[in-house]
């Protein structure tokens, strides 16, 4: 036996991380954990877990940032700690989320930037769930005056992303989406005014519509809603769910009218983490003018040791993903959002081209920047498919190379209709498309060598199609 300070040396030597007791017997998994364990080991063990989630660069799914820079990683690390609902304690994040939801508005054309009402959220779905409820409060507000029944609000939409659907659920709104019709998959003006009634409380257009990537008619429906006001005085506003398309077409179809230069739209919501080009974790909501807000909606906090209004669902919420924002802002100005994006919506049109050519599939969007995101979808061509596969087939082949080009079938009413579609994100090559191509190509070989005897069905579809 050597003396005991040798042997503790012996043990450092041997110690390994994959020879440790934590990692020879396998996690717990489903009680608490009894004792400690070493750091390195730990870190190495959940890491190794996450090697099994799916490249994020390869998730063609995803509306989602993939890729920052490193800038962004080290101000994500400086502030780990900043909590942004202490306003007091943090006077400059609050300052620079501040600035954001200023610059968000001049860069949305609203006729007081300076001055109007706007705040960070976790994502576009709780920036819908404020726009919604700043609607229901300010249609009820109207009504009550009115001395008029407020039990029926109702909404109005195109095919939606579920956000709307859970707005509508959690606060009681009726909502009313438009179905889809043959080649028609998103909304139009006369589907809109079939729905409108004094209980309308606002019509959501989205620029970026989740399915099929278009941007829905807002100037259109504006002016449709101007006319039914001037015929029998009911004032429908509208609130845009720019989530995607917020962040892009001020850049890349600067003369398209869909924001506050039309005096309808009310409030706009947008996602930081997509095309705002933020790690995850921030979304945004502005309001046209200070009073499309209701007082009602924001609490003034007090006790952190200010007085500091808030009109958000969380309390406690990280700050770094603000602080890159404003980074972002800073970095690229329009300028590099300009340069980003179209650089994506080339590298769309180019696959929608590609894809196109190999005969098999019908482009529904092809990436236009005049009228949708830097994205692509289609269908199959009927009856042009040898090998009897369905777009879940293909996308699961697709899978196993590491790619995800989700497969889904479209909502009310053309569920017949399966689409696949693409999106196109900062980070996403021509080079990385290529590599997508030489796959589908592969795999429509592999199919028409080795027939699909059962094609898979949407209930066995495991792909992630962010719906
Ligand atoms: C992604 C998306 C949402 C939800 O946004 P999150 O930021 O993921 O919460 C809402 N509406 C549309 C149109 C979207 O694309």
């Amino acid at each position: 036996m050597p003396p005991i300070s040798e042997r503790a040396h012996r043990d450092d030597v041997l110690d390994d991380i994959y020879a440790s007791t934590i990692l020879r017997k396998g996690l717990p998994k489903d009680r608490f954990p009894d004792s400690s364990n070493l750091p390195e080991n730990v870190f190495a063990a959940v890491r190794d877990e996450l090697m099994l989630d799916g490249n994020s660069r390869q998730n063609l799914a995803t509306f989602c940032q993939t890729w920052v820079d490193d800038e962004i990683r080290r101000l994500m690390d400086l502030s780990i700690d900043k909590n942004m609902i202490d306003k007091d304690e943090y006077p400059q994040t609050a300052e620079i989320e501040a600035r954001c939801v200023r610059m968000l508005a001049d860069l949305w054309n609203s006729p007081t930037p300076g001055d109007t009402m706007g705040c960070s959220t976790t994502g576009s779905s709780e920036a819908a769930m404020l726009g919604g409820l700043a609607m229901k409060w300010r249609w009820r507000k109207k009504r009550q005056a009115e001395g008029k029944s407020t039990d029926k609000p109702n909404m109005i939409c195109g095919p939606v992303q579920i956000c709307w659907h859970k707005f509508a659920r959690y606060f009681d709104v009726e909502l009313r989406e438009i179905p889809l019709e043959g080649d028609r998959l998103i909304m139009n003006v006369e589907e809109v005014l079939k729905r409108v009634d004094e209980n309308t409380i606002g019509v959501v257009p989205t620029l970026g519509v989740t399915f099929t990537c278009q941007y829905e008619p807002v100037k259109a429906v504006a002016e449709a809603l101007d006319r039914l006001q001037k015929e029998t005085g009911l004032d429908i506003p509208i609130h845009v769910d720019g989530a995607s398309g917020a962040f892009l077409a001020p850049f890349c179809a600067p003369e398209l009218e869909w924001d506050f230069r039309i005096p309808r739209v009310k409030s706009i919501n947008t996602s930081g983490h997509k095309f705002g080009l933020a790690p995850l974790g921030v979304g945004w909501v502005v309001w046209r003018e200070k009073s499309d807000l209701p007082d009602e909606l924001v609490f003034n906090v007090n006790y952190l040791g200010g007085n500091m209004p808030t009109f958000a669902l969380n309390f406690s919420r990280p700050g770094g993903q603000i602080i890159s924002q404003y980074y972002n802002f800073l970095r690229l100005g329009r300028e590099g959002y300009t340069h980003i994006h179209s650089a994506c919506y080339d590298t769309a049109e180019y696959l929608a081209a590609e894809i196109g050519k190999m005969g098999l599939f019908e482009i529904l969007f092809d990436g236009d920047r005049k009228a949708g995101i830097p994205a692509l979808a289609w269908k199959l061509k009927d009856g042009a498919a040898i090998g009897g596969y369905t777009l879940y087939d293909l996308a699961d082949r697709l899978r196993s190379r590491g790619w995800q080009v989700p497969a889904y079938s479209m909502p009310a009413n053309r569920e017949d209709l399966v689409v696949q579609r693409i999106l196109v994100r900062h980070g996403v090559s021509r080079d990385l498309a290529e590599l997508l191509l030489d796959d589908i190509r592969r795999a429509v070989a592999w199919f028409e060598q080795h027939p699909v005897t059962r094609p898979m069905t949407a209930a066995e579809a495991t792909g992630f199609n962010h719906n």
